[in-house]
């Protein structure tokens, strides 16, 4: 079976054959009608020299292993045996008409697709001629001029049937080249990139494969033009490089890459990524180049985008430390060389945590966006603003003649954003806490800078927040100091340095004594007394406050059971916790055995929790609140007013008591929107059945605004500070026995 079987009419029209052709073949060979004739004579001839034409014929050709291989088995064999039989039939039958034509260009095709080569089938013609001589000469013995004008037909017809031979040989390779161009072309087409081949005499395109349209968008007479105008579309600033480098590596004959930029047909800036081969002649002499374009623009924004990721903050889009640090590196030689100063501004948000747990994460993305968006108005061009951790901020001041000029941009930030803030259905009221440090005064090296920046900012903390600090030098001790408090506290229970300072809280009507907030001290043999603001955020951090809480709550009960035994029973035992305790799935059980240990009745304790403690907490959290307040012990809201959470959502809790935050006592009674919380909160705590009491009283007028705002309880320095056990025994003698 060749390939070709069915479709030998579109071959042979291919190949221009048709009923003229073979006339004018005819013509030309020669042959006419007589020689027509002359072999059909022969048949008869050829018929009583039967199978020993044939067997002959393969005789000989089997000599050659070549030939052998083609036909592998007898079944084989035979069949050619048979096939050869009928051509000598047809060969001589008279008949050459299309039909015929038709045969033999199949039989060509067939030898072609079998592998036979041109050598074997030619020369297989010279064996008939040799057996036909045979058959002729023994057909006409004496006839001289029959076999003369026989044989000769016979070289006609066979020379005709050999050039189609060849021509079907010559049609099968044409039909491979072409599939293979038809090949190359659809990989050339199928790869997503322009090929292209130039002359390097004319440096005119002399291939462009059909990407350069889709992609660059020129319509392809552009390309039949020279090379020219493809230099002119590569952008102007990469127009010099881009030529002289591929002038200079196709000169030395390298094939080399490059990457530059093309102005398309639309006007679309297109990324293009070069690979250049040389062509050279059969000598190796360059004669053009095969380059192939490839367009990486979504890569080269990638590799933009990547870049931009690793130097600036994803959620501000602010320059990260890394940026800072290189733009106060250039700050700094920029000072050296103008004799100016570098300002490092460290901030740190003000109670940003409570945000965050209050609110939540999403609230708190918001606010640094704004924070940061507030940020960049208050400074200029030249300077520097980068994020550099949750809530910290760096600004670099450069080009400043006096510190007082560092003072004025401190100040402007910190009041920019200590304008409320209004997201949605919250409104907030951030702060921030700065650290000033000064090149080259503070710190000669980014390091320090930083570090003495981020020491003053604490010092801004621990004086109140929302505030300015410059660095000076014994800053430094208070860093120490922290560190310190941090190492030490894992032996500071232990070495039993904790003590429990009460402070008093009124009945505010009568000025009676209703109970104690217990609040702990670190008594440090070298430092003195530490604050639990110092302590209390670093024992949280460790989970030390997990045993610490458990050695202050029992340390309370004991020393409330006390003084019932004394004499002064219903007195209130109130105990600070903190959140890392509420996560403790053992929290009830310690309350219990607490309870049960010291003996106090459960309904003198009452827990302090702050608002963030219940925002987006669990299920056991809030199981575990339940739980103690169905033992009888009371729980209260401390701080309330500051974490953003709202008298109706505490409703879901077994909440028994709110505090007002002192910084709302601190404004009352002058103050509008303190004023204005304070009674709100009040009433709305009262209405819920709560018993409401102010924390930080200082004075007569915070007490009697209060007072007539019916708030129930007070609590503050007015009245009396947090004092020892010792000293409360004596505040108790003073006071109306309860
Ligand atoms: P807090 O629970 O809101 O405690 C009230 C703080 O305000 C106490 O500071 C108290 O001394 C102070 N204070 C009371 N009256 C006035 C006043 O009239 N004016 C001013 N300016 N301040 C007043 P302290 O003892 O330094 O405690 C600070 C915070 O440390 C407490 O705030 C509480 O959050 C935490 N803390 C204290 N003791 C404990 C504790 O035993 N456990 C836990 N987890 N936290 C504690
Ligand atoms: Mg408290
Ligand atoms: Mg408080």
């Amino acid at each position: 079976m060749s390939p070709h079987s069915g479709n030998i009419t579109k071959v042979a029209k291919e190949l221009g054959i048709d009923e003229a052709e073979i006339a004018v073949r005819k013509l030309f060979l020669e042959f006419s009608e007589q020689d027509a004739a002359l072999l059909q004579r022969l048949q008869v001839f050829a018929q009583a020299s039967g199978e020993e034409f044939s067997d002959s014929f393969y005789r000989h050709i089997l000599n050659f292993t070549e030939l052998k291989g083609l036909s592998p088995d007898n079944d084989a064999l035979d069949r050619l045996k048979k096939s050869q039989s009928r051509y000598f039939t047809e060969l001589i039958d008279g008949n050459y008409n299309f039909d015929y034509v038709k045969n033999r260009l199949q039989v060509g095709l067939t030898h072609q697709f079998v592998g036979l080569k041109p050598k074997w089938y030619l020369g297989a013609y010279r064996k008939y001629l040799s057996c036909f001589l045979h058959l002729i000469w023994k057909a006409y013995p004496d006839d001289r001029q029959t076999f003369f004008d026989t044989f000769q037909a016979l070289m006609k017809i066979v020379t005709f049937d050999m050039a189609l031979a060849i021509e079907t040989y010559i049609y099968a390779d044409n039909q491979t080249i072409a599939s293979l161009e038809q090949r190359i072309r659809n990989l050339v087409e199928g790869i997503d990139a322009i090929v292209l081949e130039a002359d390097i005499l004319s440096w005119g395109f002399t291939f462009i494969s059909p990407q350069a349209m889709r992609i660059l968008g020129f319509p392809s007479e552009h390309w039949t033009t020279r090379t020219a105008f493809f230099q002119k579309a590569v952008v102007p600033e990469d127009r010099a490089f881009a030529m002289e480098y591929t002038m200079q590596e196709t000169g030395a004959g390298r094939d080399h890459e490059l990457e530059y930029r093309v102005i398309g047909f639309d006007g679309r800036t297109i990324w293009l990524h070069e690979r250049v081969n040389i062509v050279a002649d059969d000598n190796g002499d360059a004669t053009g180049i095969r380059s192939v374009l490839v367009d990486i623009t979504r890569l080269k924004e990638t590799e933009g985008q990547l870049a931009y990721l690793a130097t600036h903050d994803e959620l501000t889009e602010l320059p990260n430390r890394t940026t800072l640090y290189d733009r106060i590196h250039q700050a700094i030689a920029q000072a050296d060389r103008s004799q100016t100063l570098v300002g490092i501004l460290f901030l740190d948000l003000d109670r940003f945590k409570t945000i965050n747990d209050s609110l939540g994460h999403h609230i708190g993305d918001e606010v640094l966006q704004a924070i940061s968006n507030r940020l960049i108005v208050c400074i200029r061009e030249v300077d520097t603003i980068a994020r550099v951790g949750g809530d910290e901020f760096v600004i670099v001041l450069v080009d400043i003649v006096r510190p007082n000029d560092l003072a004025a941009t401190a100040q402007k930030i910190l009041q920019a954003i200590a304008q409320p803030l209004n997201l949605g259905e919250h409104e907030l009221f951030p702060s921030t806490s700065i650290g000033v440090s000064i090149y080259p005064k503070d710190g000669k090296d980014v390091q320090t800078l930083l570090k003495n920046a981020d020491a003053a900012m604490y010092r801004a903390k621990e004086k109140g927040k929302n505030r300015l600090e410059f660095f000076l030098p014994e800053i430094n001790e208070a860093v120490q100091r922290r560190l310190t408090v941090e190492m030490q506290l894992r032996h500071a229970l232990n070495r039993n340095e904790f003590i429990l300072h009460y402070q008093p809280q009124y009945d505010v009507k009568s000025l009676r004594f209703v109970g104690v907030e217990a609040l702990v001290r670190w008594q440090h043999p070298e430092i003195g007394t530490i604050s639990p603001t110092e302590f209390i955020p670093a024992a949280e951090e460790t989970g030390i406050i997990v045993s610490l809480g458990e050695w202050i709550l029992e340390t309370a009960c004991r020393q409330a059971v006390a003084w019932q035994q004394a004499g002064y029973a219903n007195l209130r035992m109130s105990v600070n916790l903190s959140t890392r305790q509420l996560s403790e799935p053992s929290f009830v059980d310690m309350v219990k055995a607490v309870i049960n240990e010291t003996g106090l009745s459960p309904e003198l304790l009452e827990l302090e929790l702050t608002e963030s403690m219940l925002m987006n907490k669990s299920q056991e959290v809030l199981e575990r609140l339940f739980a103690v307040r169905e033992m009888g012990v009371g729980l209260s809201i401390d701080d309330f007013g500051t974490g953003y959470s709202s008298l109706s959502y505490l409703s879901r809790y077994p909440i028994t008591s709110v505090k007002i935050d002192q910084s709302f006592t601190k404004g009352i009674p002058d103050d509008i929107r303190a004023a204005t919380l304070t009674r709100t909160i009040i009433s709305m705590g009262r209405e819920m059945g709560m018993r409401v009491i102010a924390e930080g009283v200082e004075t007569e007028g915070q007490m009697k605004f209060l007072d007539e705002h019916r708030c129930d309880e007070i609590q503050g320095f007015l009245l009396s500070k947090p004092v020892s056990a010792h000293d409360l025994i004596i505040l108790l003698a003073q006071s109306d026995r309860v």
